[in-house]
């Protein structure tokens, strides 16, 4: 079988974890499988580099970050095959440039759009030799080498495991799967066995880091299924795959939180045709990506129109909603960087009824305020101060009744 594992960066976080990971692989790989390995930097190494930059400058150039970022991938694939090597197994290890991942050239959330190194990586797995590949970035026409996205080796390995028709597609992480909400919130949450690709790519979008979305996208479109585990034990984990009959029974699959959302307020802005059309234009023309928007029932032709956007977009909306506000004659403009997303994903919700009110329910039972909510066919999301996000998460999973395995199971050895 040829199989693509990916170890996230808690996984490589130090010499005696990457000789674990090795190990793993090598069991892998002697139990008489070809294997390619993605791996993330070290442990916080992404974000120290980032904090480096920060050090140089506030505006840092797309390009550079890129070529800065990049570098934690080149330090975990060396040292891993280093440490395959000392074991006794023969290893390499390639720059996404190196095995031909190409991107399109939006640095820092560039999208694969061919990978040209197949019959490369096939030809060092036919010498014997575990390939191990650098997540996360990739490389675009003009030979610019570009990332991907936090959490991009998500996407990496999908994309791999897609271009070489792997028979499994591995992701190693420090949680044994894909939970109900984030373990780490809410100590009852329940790890899934299965989760649909839409249900995921929702959990994804909408804040669950376990895996990055567009490596969902990916998987879903060539039929990759991943199987979600830990790298720190055996047990099986989750299968992301495609939906089934059975599961549109369960209508609420999991509890998704994103804490770095802003809110934008244009304040006063005539109540006329074609002016929301003319803000958002510009808007799409500063290159800032926006959710949620509302607009407030006009009062003597104005009216207030608010949007969300994630907060690393904040410093580019800034930079052209000053304008935009005085080119309509809004009267201002507020931002305010304190907002929680919280939603709810499930196939489920499709034939089941009264799911958004129960959702609306249990938040107001902890006296929380929404301020925006929005749907779609399986999934429900409001926005609250994110000083609630916690509670609102927790008392959401308990409306639904997510957390009864775990529960169950901490009961039974308990009682042990
Ligand atoms: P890696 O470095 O392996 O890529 P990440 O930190 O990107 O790992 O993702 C794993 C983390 O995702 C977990 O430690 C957990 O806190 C978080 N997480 C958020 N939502 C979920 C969820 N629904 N199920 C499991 N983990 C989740
Ligand atoms: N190292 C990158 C990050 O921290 C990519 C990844 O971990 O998937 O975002
Ligand atoms: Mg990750």
């Amino acid at each position: 079988m040829l199989i693509v594992q990916k170890y996230g960066g808690s996984s490589v976080g130090n010499p005696e974890r990457i000789k674990n990971v090795a190990r793993r692989i090598i069991e892998t790989k002697r139990a008489g499988n070809d294997v390619v390995v993605v791996v993330s930097a070290m442990g916080d190494t992404t974000d120290d580099l980032i904090t480096l930059a920060d050090q140089i400058t506030d505006d840092p150039s797309e390009r550079e970050m890129d070529m800065l970022l990049s570098t934690g991938e080149q330090i975990s694939i060396a040292l891993l095959a280093m440490a395959i090597q000392t074991m006794g197994e023969e290893a390499i290890s390639f720059t996404g440039a190196q095995v031909g991942i190409m991107t399109d050239s939006i640095h820092s959330k560039a999208k694969i759009v061919d990978v040209k190194g197949s019959g490369k990586m096939r030809a060092e797995l036919k010498k014997g030799k575990i390939v191990i590949v650098a997540g996360f970035q990739g490389i675009d026409k003009d030979f610019n080498i570009t990332t991907l996205g936090r959490g991009g080796s998500d996407t990496t390995a999908v994309a791999l495991a897609a271009a070489l028709k792997a028979d499994e597609c591995e992701i190693f992480t420090d949680v044994d799967g894909v939970y109900t909400t984030d373990p780490r919130i809410v100590s009852e949450a329940t790890k899934l066995d299965v989760i649909a690709y839409d249900e995921m790519l929702e959990m994804a979008s909408l804040g669950a880091k376990v895996m990055h979305s567009r490596s969902i996208e990916m998987a879903k479109k060539y039929g990759v299924v991943i199987h979600v585990r830990s790298s720190f034990n055996k047990v099986k984990g989750t299968l992301i795959q495609e939906e089934d009959a059975q599961m549109e029974n369960i209508v609420v699959r999991g509890v998704a939180l994103n804490k770095d959302e802003a809110k934008i307020t244009i304040s006063r802005v005539p109540d006329r045709p074609g002016i929301a059309a003319k803000i958002f234009k510009m808007i799409a023309e500063g290159n800032v990506n926006i959710d949620m928007i509302i607009q407030n029932v006009s009062e003597k032709g104005f009216t207030d129109i608010s949007f969300t956007v994630l907060k690393e977009e904040l410093k580019k909306a800034r930079k052209v909603l000053d304008r935009i506000a005085a080119d309509v004659g809004a009267s201002g403009v507020t931002y305010g960087d304190n907002m929680a997303k919280v939603s709810i994903v499930g196939v489920g919700m499709r034939s089941h009824t009264g799911i958004a009110s129960a959702m609306f329910e249990a938040l107001a039972s902890k006296g929380i305020n929404i301020e925006m909510i929005s749907t779609s066919e399986i999934k429900v999301s409001c926005v609250i101060d994110s000083k609630d996000a916690e509670k609102a998460v927790k008392a959401i999973h308990d409306k639904f009744k997510l957390g009864g395995k775990k529960v169950m199971k901490e009961k039974i050895s308990a009682a042990k």
